[in-house]
């Protein structure tokens, strides 16, 4: 049995309530906002457990597939197979995509939920968080979420432009888009010449004086967020030598003895590169490597400092912290010693948050997510939610590919209990289309992607790249519009 039906709940089972679904007189509509993994997870669990069911998935961006195109890290392709799957999906005979369609301004949910059964938001995190600390919007200071979509093609991204020209980048937190962000900085170029990193993005790197990452979080080894593939990525980056000081790891090794596995074994790693002796052929390459990274603990950014004309980044003054407590929940507290760090570039990798969608839909600033339970959204009959926007800002895509299945359980669940009433057909699509072209908007179909798809590869292949992406929404539509 497949992970749907490891999720299964309720008490018909999976075979049982395939064959009641499929009994119902009018085929069930559902419409899912957002074609990141959320939504198209949500989509092929229903479909797949559903047999009359139909799926159409609104997408505000001409092309599909969210994070994993605009997040995901151009030299971690292998992440990327998952579209194979999404493309499946999209391609089966009751599922359609609309990119192109920004919900909450192209068409509302209460229209939508018109022309619907039920309607599962799983929109993401289009925001990041803040640092809220003096000199954070000087220049030179970027967040994490703006500059890999720029690297990344995000349209929204392309103006960034960012400046790197100093030696010096600090990049503020320890995740693993922390880790991502620090090897495209310090990669050589020929590697990153091979991805599908923009060509934009790649002339500025080329001219990139960076040659030094320090990744600073507020807590100590034992709370770092990045995984071991990504930190061993970073041991192992030609021409780059980690700088790790053998202080900070020092007794680590009896702490770690009952913690779990993969704890255990990134901070192994950690505790290998920083205290062990290279042999002698490696420290010829480790002094000659002409870049730099390294992993500073228990500092917590305090300001970000002005150059002499207060309008650059010059550097960031941090707070020495001390853990109270132990594990996951240890807690930073000041010192109430500092530090300055001179850089002048400053990465913020704190996180993403989701953004309200509408008045009328509910969301929990706080948390930033749409409070419900599973999946279910807390007082909007036949309104769901998915990923990012329903757990916050956190996990790989087969954690999001999890709490989709869920979501989708429960509109199934949903379905079968007459919770949603499927006595009377919605028109779907052809409703919302004449609602879209009265405003204007044209729609983009999942063979309008295939074409641009198409159009992306063929560019790529031309410099030996799997694709090269268009970054602006115009070409796209103008590439499909003949
Ligand atoms: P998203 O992927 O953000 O999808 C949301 C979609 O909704 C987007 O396409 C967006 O355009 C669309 N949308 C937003 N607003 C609207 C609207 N109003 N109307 C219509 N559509 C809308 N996971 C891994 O497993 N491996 C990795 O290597 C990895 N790398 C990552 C790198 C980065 C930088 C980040 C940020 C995350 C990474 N992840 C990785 C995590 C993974 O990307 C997420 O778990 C996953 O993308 C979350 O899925 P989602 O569908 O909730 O959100």
């Amino acid at each position: 049995m497949g992970p749907a039906g490891a999720c299964w709940r309720g008490g018909r089972g999976p075979c049982g309530l395939r064959r009641w679904l499929s009994s119902c007189a009018v085929a069930p509509r559902v419409c899912v906002v957002g074609s990141g993994p959320a939504g198209f997870y949500t989509a092929q669990h229903i479909l797949k457990h559903h047999g009359e069911a139909r799926v159409d998935i609104y997408e505000k961006l001409p092309v599909p597939f969210g994070l994993v195109r605009f997040g995901v890290a151009p030299d971690h392709p292998e992440v990327k197979n998952v579209t194979n799957t999404f493309t499946q999906t999209a391609r089966s005979e009751r599922c359609a995509y609309y990119g192109n369609v920004t919900v909450g301004r192209d068409v509302t949910v209460a229209e939508l939920q018109r022309c619907y059964h039920a309607v599962v938001l799983s929109y993401g995190a289009e925001d990041h968080r803040v640092l809220g600390i003096p000199g954070e919007n000087l220049s030179g200071v970027y967040s994490a979420r703006e500059f890999v979509g720029w690297y990344n093609g995000l349209p929204e991204s392309q103006d960034l432009k960012p400046d790197l020209s100093c030696e010096t980048a600090l990049v503020l937190g320890h995740g693993n888009v922390a880790l991502d962000i620090a090897r495209i900085l310090l990669s050589p170029l020929q590697l990153l010449r091979k991805t599908d990193i923009t060509d934009g993005s790649l002339a500025a790197l080329a001219c990139s004086k960076v040659k030094r990452v320090w990744l600073v979080g507020r807590r100590g080894p034992l709370q770092v967020a990045f995984t071991i593939k990504e930190l061993r990525e970073m041991i192992n980056l030609p021409g780059a030598r980690a700088v790790l000081d053998p202080a900070d790891f020092t007794g680590l090794e009896n702490t770690i003895k009952g913690a779990p596995r993969p704890t255990k074994r990134l901070t192994e790693l950690m505790i290998k590169t920083a205290l062990e002796k290279p042999v002698e052929k490696a420290v010829e390459a480790q002094t000659a490597a002409p870049r730099e990274w390294g992993l500073k603990f228990q500092r917590s950014p305090q300001e970000v400092l002005p150059s002499a004309d207060g309008r650059r980044a010059r550097g960031v003054r941090l707070a020495l912290t001390r853990l109270q407590g132990s594990g996951d929940s240890a807690k930073a507290i000041p010192t109430g010693d500092t530090e300055e760090l001179e850089c002048g570039l400053v990465l913020s990798s704190i996180g993403y948050r989701s953004v309200p969608l509408e008045p009328a839909v509910p969301f929990d600033a706080q948390r930033g997510v749409i409070p419900n339970s599973s999946g279910r959204v807390e007082g909007v009959p036949g309104l769901y939610c998915s990923g990012w926007v329903k757990r916050g800002a956190t996990g790989v895509i087969i954690t999001t590919m999890n709490d989709s299945f869920d979501t989708a359980q429960s509109v199934l669940e949903d379905l079968q209990r007459g919770v949603l009433d499927v006595a009377t057909s919605r028109e779907g699509f052809g409703a919302v289309e004449s609602i879209l072209r009265s405003r204007g908007v044209r729609p983009v179909s999942f063979s309008d992607w295939e074409k641009i798809d198409a159009a992306e590869v063929a560019r790529g292949r031309a410099a030996g790249k799997p694709r090269e992406k268009i970054v602006d929404p115009q070409e796209m539509l103008q590439l499909i519009s003949h």
